[in-house]
């Protein structure tokens, strides 16, 4: 296979700065690394955060965003085994940690210290080829469709990993706040295919029919609604058991803490910048309510995250625009007006 010393990328160079579609030269993988030829890549809402430099994550300047890259290996490092030359790869936003902390030990190695970011502190897969370490790598199957493949690699394992943080069983209600976004809409798919019944939360009668056209039961319309938790609590019969909050809305997450069931768990996934939720002391123990924060996934999470793609079980609504439309894309994040995700083909 032969390997181009040059490629298109999309760089910044400053917070909210350009977009530069740009020619690069291709990255050398570390004796630890994957070269990945990326074909497909996700627009997560934190690639947008990152670029404005909202968000309170190391950042190293210039840098190519992107944490949802699926493509094929090229090349590798002297000290990796178990991969070969053509298997299907995916680069996740946690490129490397390091294995050897208390966090790392624990399967919690999305809290590394040390971990390094793809999108973040590793360019990332916004770019024709880039490294990620071989050990954090996800595998697919031969064959795997990697547009569609490419949104599992943070918006699925996040959802799935949250999903089990909230600690519900089979036939217990979610409320997914933000169900029509990129993580929302993956989220619908994961929590019915777990056995859980959905009440999907999000704006206006365009993402209600989308989500509940993936599988949610009911959904409350934030905009045109009277009293959000009042109707998630009439639908739940007494409030969800678990919410996953994959919303970009600081109130949206305040507001969960009413529709949450007694002896509930609200889950916390999106990242708002500067958002702080309160709650009532005498509320959260007499209900003994559950608040978790919960981030990605580990490799197990990932691996089983993969599997329920890989049957057929989840399928994120996706759009394919060229490498070179990032910017369009970030707009369009940034108004709410995206159904699902935009992948970007990384060959236009
Ligand atoms: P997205 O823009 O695709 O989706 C956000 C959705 O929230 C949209 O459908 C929007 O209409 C909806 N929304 C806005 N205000 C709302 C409100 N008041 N009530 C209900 N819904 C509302 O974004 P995404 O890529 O799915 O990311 C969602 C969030 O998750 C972002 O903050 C992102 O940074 C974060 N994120 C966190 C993790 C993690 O590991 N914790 C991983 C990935 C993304
Ligand atoms: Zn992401």
């Amino acid at each position: 296979m032969s390997i181009p010393t040059t490629q298109k990328a999309i760089v910044f160079e400053s917070f909210g700065g350009p977009l530069l579609y740009k020619d690069i030269s291709v990255p050398a993988p570390k004796p630890n690394e994957l070269l990945v030829h990326i074909k497909y890549s996700g627009v997560c809402h934190s690639d947008l955060y990152a670029w404005k430099g909202d968000v309170p994550l190391p950042i190293n300047l210039p840098l190519i965003g992107g944490h949802e890259g699926a493509g094929e290996v090229v090349a590798m490092g002297e000290n990796v085994s178990d991969w070969k030359i053509g298997d299907l790869v995916g680069v996740k936003w946690l490129n490397s940690s390091c294995l050897t902390c208390e966090h790392c030990m624990n399967g919690r190695e999305t809290v590394c210290p040390n971990a390094d970011i793809t999108g973040f502190t590793h360019d990332g897969t916004f770019q024709q080829y880039s490294t990620a370490d071989a050990i954090q790598a996800a595998k697919f199957p031969k064959g795997t469709d990697l547009a569609s493949a490419a949104p599992i690699l943070c918006a699925g394992i996040t959802v799935y990993k949250a999903l089990k943080t909230a600690d519900m069983i089979p036939g217990q209600w979610v409320a997914i706040s933000g169900a029509a976004g990129g993580l929302g809409s993956l989220a619908v798919q994961y929590a019915k295919a777990m056995g859980y019944r959905v009440v999907g939360i999000d704006g206006g009668k365009e993402k209600g029919e989308f989500v509940k056209s993936l599988g949610a039961e009911a959904y409350v319309d934030y905009l045109s609604s009277k009293d959000v938790s009042n109707e998630v609590n009439t639908i739940t019969e007494g409030g969800a058991h678990g919410v996953l909050n994959v919303s970009v809305s600081t109130s949206a997450m305040q507001q969960s803490l009413e529709y949450v069931r007694v002896a509930g768990t609200v889950v916390l996934v999106g990242l708002p910048a500067e958002a702080t939720i309160k709650t009532s002391v005498f509320d959260a123990v007499i209900k003994t309510i559950t608040i978790k924060g919960s981030a990605v996934g580990n490799r197990a999470d990932t691996a089983e995250a993969i599997d329920f793609f890989n049957r057929g079980l989840v399928k994120c609504p996706i759009k394919i625009v060229g490498l070179s439309e990032i910017a369009q894309v970030y707009k369009l994040l940034e108004q709410g007006k995206i159904l699902g995700r935009y992948v970007v083909d990384t060959s236009k």
